[in-house]
């Protein structure tokens, strides 16, 4: 049996980045860039002020006072006309370009004004203990970035910091990486939709909704596909439509029961087995394939029924391949370390992914693990927060023992 490591390994040889596509920048959230872009423009664009004040020149505030006439007022999206010389200021709002003729601007609170002796006039103002050196409070053109200058390169994960910029820049629709249509289905003859109440042998479905919501926390588009029944007709018509997506991924069907019959409905469709069981608990059973057609492949795996080692083997090694086909690298989760916060003893040769709460304490980071009645306890899940890996073998972990942990 192979490794997990091997497992998400031949995962991402065959998760080759989807094809690139012009969205509107305010549908990119999450995206990856797929082209360079550059600045059309300088920004800022002039010498602008950063604070609401008056423009002067800084020789003027030489003992920190002085006394100045106000020559007029420069809101934002205005632009000054005055040039200021000796003993001028020019009010002025954050934003606005700073007028010719000053160096500094002070701020309003440092400032009062003096009531208009001559009408028509904008009167005088007073400074206080204001002494600038030049430059202060201005921010001088294409201070952050320069017309023509590289901003963001191909590979970028377009956040808002990014939309911002994108914005900035000009660009109303970017191209970006297409995100992962994920066709999810649920199998098994005991599995009812979640709007029933289970007859006897029955189980709601818990997996599909549960499934659609790891999609699309990891950046996919889900398709619902519902529930197909054991048998090789239903499996069949709901996996020809399933392998329209991008990525197939179905719940149940893959142990070696006698109704187990999803490896080879899929291999009657053409899809190529890459590996079937993985030394991992839970979720050993989990198989991955590929479809190669001409337009390009699909990815297909199919999750152990339970809901915990469903989730467990999303979290593994479907969660990168979805993020390495939406363009993005290094996908694999990384591991935190933390401290065990009490014993815990595991048997068995497979790693063992086991609910646990992660918290961060003076001491650093520690990690406890639920109380956890099997592979169908989503209310263990539920209370945790991430899952500790205990490397395989008897034994019996002692509290302070450092171990991998991974954030769910
Ligand atoms: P299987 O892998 O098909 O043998 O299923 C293993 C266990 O998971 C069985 O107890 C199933 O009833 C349960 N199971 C399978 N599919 C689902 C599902 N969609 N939601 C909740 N439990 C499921
Ligand atoms: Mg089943």
């Amino acid at each position: 049996m192979i490794s997990v490591e091997d497992a998400q390994r031949l995962v991402l040889e065959q998760a080759t980045a989807l094809p690139a596509e012009r969205v509107e920048l305010v549908d990119s959230l999450g995206l990856v860039l797929a082209e360079a872009v550059a600045s059309d423009i300088d920004s800022p664009p002039w010498e602008k002020s950063i604070v609401d004040g008056y423009a002067v020149r800084s020789v003027d505030l030489a003992t920190g006072e002085a006394e100045l006439e106000i020559l007029e007022e420069v809101m934002a999206g205005a632009v000054p006309t005055l040039e200021v010389g000796p003993g001028q200021a020019t009010r002025i709002m954050t934003g606005a370009p700073t007028p010719a003729g000053c160096d500094a601007v002070v701020m309003v609170e440092q400032t009062e004004v003096l009531p208009a002796v001559s009408p028509g006039t904008l009167g005088r103002v007073r400074i206080h203990a204001a002494k600038l050196e030049a430059g202060r409070n201005i921010l001088r053109r294409a201070a952050a970035m320069k017309c023509g200058d590289p901003v963001l390169a191909p590979g970028a994960i377009i956040r808002p910091a990014e939309i911002g910029l994108l914005a900035e820049v000009g660009k109303r629709h970017v191209l970006a990486q297409l995100r992962a249509r994920v066709a999810v289905l649920a199998t098994g003859d005991e599995i009812v939709s979640c709007e029933q109440k289970p007859g006897p042998g029955q189980i709601r479905n818990s997996n599909g909704p549960m499934l659609c919501g790891l999609v699309r926390r990891a950046g996919g588009t889900a398709h619902d596909l519902g529930i197909a029944a054991d048998t090789t007709e239903s499996l069949d018509a709901h996996v020809r439509r399933g392998l329209e997506a991008d990525v197939l991924v179905l719940s149940g069907g893959v142990s070696a029961g006698v109704l187990d019959l999803v490896p080879g409905v899929l291999a009657a469709n053409g899809v190529e087995q890459v590996f079937h069981k993985v030394n991992v608990k839970p979720g050993k059973p989990i198989w991955f394939g590929v479809l190669n057609r001409e337009d390009r492949r699909r990815l297909v795996f199919g999750l152990p029924g339970n809901p915990v080692s469903s989730l467990v083997c999303f979290e593994l090694f479907v969660r990168s391949a979805l993020r390495q086909l939406a363009g993005e690298r290094d996908v694999l989760p990384r591991p935190r370390w933390a401290r065990l916060t009490r014993s815990h003893t595991i048997r068995g040769p497979r790693d063992t992914y086991h609910p646990a709460v992660l918290e961060e304490s003076e001491a650093g980071w520690t990690v406890e693990p639920v109380a956890w009645r099997g592979s169908a306890d989503l209310r263990a899940l539920s209370a945790a927060n991430s899952l500790v890996l205990f490397p395989g073998g008897d034994r019996t972990f002692e509290p302070g023992a450092r171990l991998a942990t991974i954030l769910l």
